[in-house]
């Protein structure tokens, strides 16, 4: 496939009403104003266009990306409310692994940047803004300004999501032959020859209780 969508260069600073309009709809999302928020915001605009779209993205070329998220929390929500893309829609995924990252991925190239923020962001946000009360106070001012060099590292990357994790895949849903339970997203597991779900694999994420009588 082709895209008309071709890695763009970017401006070391983007439009402040961009970044500040995104990040009063984000903190509203989120509940509060926050570095994460900035940072989170700042990610998917760069993200983005560097793949050569607009922040926040519209239909449909919302349809072409795919969002994965490296830590939950402010950060989280930051690049959800920022970029468009969606966790309910599987446009975008958490990845836990704890890291103040993102990747933006466009589908129809098969390019995606990973966004990482850098930690010697958070002394320098004082020389940006050294009026602040606090240190989180001048962070959350001096991200809207900071260059996208000093808050971010950036690396061509490439995903390896499997294909029924992907945007748009439609596994079918497989009855686990332990419990009956249908297992949906392509998550059923092959144990000792047979088909199971996650739980009965013995790999859920919580242990079990007793029964309710609802
Ligand atoms: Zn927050
Ligand atoms: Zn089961």
């Amino acid at each position: 496939m082709t895209s008309d969508h071709r890695p763009a260069t970017m401006p070391p600073i983007p439009p402040r009403e961009q970044v500040e309009g995104l990040v009063a709809a984000s903190s509203r999302v989120h509940g509060h104003l926050c570095p994460g928020q900035v940072i989170g915001v700042r990610m998917a605009i760069l993200g983005l266009g560097l793949l050569g779209y607009a922040c926040p993205l519209t239909y449909p070329e919302i349809k072409n990306v795919l969002g994965v998220v490296e830590v939950e929390r402010c950060l989280a929500d930051a690049v959800a409310t920022a970029s468009g893309l969606r966790f309910g829609r599987g446009s975008l995924k958490l990845i836990n692994l704890g890291l103040l990252a993102a990747t933006f991925g466009d589908l129809s190239s098969g390019r995606a940047v990973r966004i990482l923020s850098r930690e010697d962001a958070r002394e320098r946000a004082l020389d940006y803004a050294p009026q602040a009360g606090d240190l989180r106070a001048a962070q959350t001012d001096a991200y809207v300004i900071m260059p996208n060099a000093e808050l971010f590292d950036a690396a061509w990357v490439e995903l390896n999501i499997p294909a029924h994790e992907m945007p748009g895949a439609r596994p079918d849903k497989v009855a686990c032959q332990q419990c009956g339970v249908l297992v949906r997203s392509g998550q059923a597991r092959r144990k000792n020859g047979r088909t199971i779900c996650p739980v009965c694999a013995g790999q859920a994420y919580f242990s079990l209780g007793q029964n309710l009588e609802l």
